[in-house]
């Protein structure tokens, strides 16, 4: 049976942090979903969602087995309408385990059938962070090296 993951997020921006994941799960599952979680009603990104989903595309041109998706619903039905067993997570720190340790938990609960799959970061990567990356690019600071595609 083909194994189909769901890489979900805000990725506001998308970064080589959460590109190296997806190359590595790609050794792992036979296709892999990047889901952009986002509320159109709420407007609250930094990074206008169009042109993410158009940047992360790109990124992907030449790979048929990922595919990028926004979505405003529970990540678990996102995850049973495309008939995916599996959701994978980055973990950089203590304080991502802590957080997604019940997040896991509860989309475990949520859909039965879904097992979340943890990478821990490349040491390469591992202080990248979108949060930090949109504030160096608020203030006109080049981000360039931390991002898999140009904006
Ligand atoms: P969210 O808003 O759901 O936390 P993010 O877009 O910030 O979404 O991140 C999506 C996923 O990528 C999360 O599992 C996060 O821990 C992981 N991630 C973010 N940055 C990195 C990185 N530099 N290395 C590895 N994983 C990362």
């Amino acid at each position: 049976m083909k194994k189909t993951a769901i890489f979900p997020g805000s990725f506001d921006p998308y970064t080589m942090g959460h590109h190296d994941i997806v190359m590595r799960s790609l050794e792992i599952f036979d296709e892999v979903l990047i889901g952009i979680g986002y509320n159109s009603t709420k407007k609250n990104r930094y990074f206008d969602i169009d042109l993410m989903v158009e940047k992360i595309k790109s990124v992907y041109s030449e790979e048929p087995r990922v595919k990028v998706i926004v979505y405003n619903e529970l990540t678990s039905t996102l995850a049973k309408k495309h008939e995916a067993g599996f959701l994978i997570r980055g973990l950089r720190n203590t304080t991502d385990f802590e957080y997604e340790n019940t997040i896991s938990q509860m989309n475990r609960y949520l859909n039965e059938n879904l097992e979340t799959v943890f990478l821990i970061t490349s040491p390469h990567y591992a202080a990248i962070s979108s949060t930090v990356i949109r504030e160096v690019h608020r203030y006109g600071g080049n981000v360039s090296e931390f991002l898999p595609y140009t904006i």
